[in-house]
């Protein structure tokens, strides 16, 4: 393993420094190569179901572009036995009480927090962000954490439903585990996509085969390992790796659940794997999400709201807003506030607080990133500030970017970025904003600016996302764990978080038991006799307000 200094990144990637470029941040003086050490990658890749003699794949680390970890890939067998093994295990843990499972969340939660370090190294060594984004992932998971660990045994319990006839017919509605649930993960948020939305598939008594991107594969066998050393049975987290249109199919293939977070691309095809199977599915996608800055914003405030909506992650986070729609007549001040703000954010890549902003993960995202900006500016938008690589900081760093005078037949325009890239338009009714923000396929996230929170609220039920977030950018929404999450239209299917986050790894199964008489003609009544009096009973019913 090659010693990878984020001060030496300078080194390592030479290039001018733009003197009117984003100021680069103290890189912190620890190495990748020394968090990460290959004693630890090894730990963690024998959690990898990959038998025989495995072919290995290496993953780089963004900061640094070298390498990181060399991982064992599975093949379709190996899939089929991690299936049998979590199978197995599924039936004793569902047999548990859910208060036993649920303590395993809550010791889970009190261990995430004492080890954040080493879960941020590896966060950031794998996909290159900023460790205050790290740390918000891990946020997220705390927060899913104590949700599902304390409400579970609300959201499972037995419900008493009213009967077929009152008094005769006592009808519950119990949840029951799917059995094995099939989740795949992409690589921009490794820990909360991986982790956090495995908790509740667990305390509901499934197992879990689990595939994530490669290239973050680490972050989520870091948090096996401790949700083992929480009180989880090994066997039911089942991780496997390997290439997405193989792997993937083949996760799909034997799950009783699917749950899958990516593009909306691999989302349809896994959608379409899962119907022919007759298996559900919930599926988180993509997003073009819009900000609204309504004419009576507190526009410093929203400025440093816009910052984070844009930026954080380097802008690889589903949520993240990529238009920017601005009330005509406040758009010239808040666009002073907010490029002011966006040039002095601080790039930089070491394993410590101080960075506004990290790497993109790849040259996939550097390369997207950098032809919609090319393209964008060379049929006529204007660049407000960024709009260009950072190799003096890392192979992958792009500037934060603000472009105005977008049009529609640009890609920028309706295609997700997935990077640091906003653009700007003016709009003079409220009208026009709603009409513009919901002029996507897509519905994911939206967010609103006003002073008057009334009005926000209105403006909230009049967008097509699954999240709105009024005066704040992602976070409240998202931290809301209590709430769903999730996509409308192109963006998805079904909800994470909340009563729908955990009753999607469930079946529902109504036990109903039936007293004293059949629903049937009986006490020498004929049918007619029988008919007579339902019709009768039909409507005393009614008439009483019965539901
Ligand atoms: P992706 O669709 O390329 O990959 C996601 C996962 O699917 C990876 O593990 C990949 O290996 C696997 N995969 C690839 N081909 C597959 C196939 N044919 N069958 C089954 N699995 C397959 O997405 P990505 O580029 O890794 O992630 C970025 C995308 O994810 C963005 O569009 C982003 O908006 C979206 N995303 C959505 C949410 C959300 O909550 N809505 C959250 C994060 C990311």
């Amino acid at each position: 393993m090659s010693d990878l200094s984020a001060d030496a990144v300078a080194t390592e990637h030479p290039g001018a420094v733009p003197a009117d470029g984003n100021p680069a941040a103290p890189g912190g003086g620890r190495t990748v190569g020394t968090a990460v050490p290959r004693s630890l990658v090894d730990r963690l890749a024998a959690g990898i179901t990959a038998t025989g003699v495995p072919s290995v794949v290496e993953t780089v680390a963004p900061l640094t572009g070298e390498r990181l970890a060399a991982l064992p890939q599975s093949t379709p067998a190996d899939v089929e036995v991690a299936f049998q093994l979590a199978r197995r295990a599924q039936a004793a843990w569902a047999a548990l009480p859910v208060r036993r499972r649920a303590g395993v969340l809550l010791r889970f939660h009190d261990l995430l927090l004492k080890r954040q370090d080493e879960v941020l190294d590896l966060v950031q060594a794998e996909t290159g962000k900023a460790r205050l984004h790290a740390f918000e992932e891990l946020l997220a998971v705390a927060m899913a954490a104590r949700h599902y660990g304390r409400a579970a045994q609300g959201y499972l319990k037995d419900r008493r439903r009213g009967g077929a006839l009152p008094v005769l017919t006592h009808a519950v509605e119990a949840r029951r585990p799917k059995g094995v649930i099939g989740h795949i993960s992409p690589w921009n948020y490794p820990l909360e996509l991986c982790v956090g939305d495995l908790l509740p598939a667990f305390v509901a008594g499934n197992a879990v085969v689990n595939k994530p991107d490669t290239q973050t594969a680490l972050t989520g066998l870091w948090a096996r390992e401790l949700l083992i050393e929480a009180g989880l049975p090994a066997d039911l987290w089942q991780v496997v790796i390997g290439d997405g249109p193989v792997i993937g199919p083949a996760v799909v293939e034997h799950a009783d659940y699917v749950s899958f977070t990516g593009s909306t691309r691999t989302g349809r095809e896994v959608a379409q794997r899962a119907a022919a199977r007759l298996v559900g599915a919930s599926l988180e996608l993509g997003g073009k999400n819009a900000m609204l800055v309504l004419s009576d914003a507190d526009l410093e405030a929203a400025a440093a709201g816009a910052v984070r909506a844009c930026f954080s992650s380097a802008g690889q986070l589903c949520i993240s807003i990529e238009r920017l729609l601005v009330h005509r007549s406040v758009a010239d001040r808040f666009l002073e506030l907010f490029v002011a703000r966006t040039r002095a954010l601080r790039l930089g890549g070491g394993l410590a607080y101080g960075a506004d902003m990290g790497s993109l993960v790849s040259v996939r995202q550097l390369d997207t990133t950098t032809r919609h900006v090319d393209e964008a500016v060379k049929a006529g938008a204007t660049v407000l500030t960024g709009g260009r690589a950072r190799p003096d900081l890392g192979p992958y760093f792009y500037e934060p970017t603000v472009l105005d005078g977008v049009t529609p037949e640009m890609a920028v325009c309706g295609e997700e970025t997935f990077g640091p890239v906003v653009s700007v338009y003016r709009f003079d009714t409220e009208e026009e904003a709603v009409a513009a923000a919901n002029s996507t396929p897509y519905g994911l996230n939206s967010s609103v600016w006003t002073r008057d929170l009334r009005r926000g609220r209105a403006v909230a039920a009049r967008l097509r996302t699954g999240t709105v977030n009024v005066n704040e950018a992602y976070a409240a929404a998202y931290g809301s764990v209590a709430a769903p999450m999730g996509g409308m239209g192109d963006s998805g299917l079904g909800r994470r978080h909340g009563a729908e986050g955990i009753l999607r790894f469930t079946e529902a199964q109504t036990v109903a038991t039936q007293r004293m008489m059949p629903i049937a003609p009986s006490f020498g009544l004929d049918d007619k006799q029988f008919a007579a009096v339902m019709t009768g009973g039909l409507r005393v019913l009614k008439a009483l307000r019965f539901k």
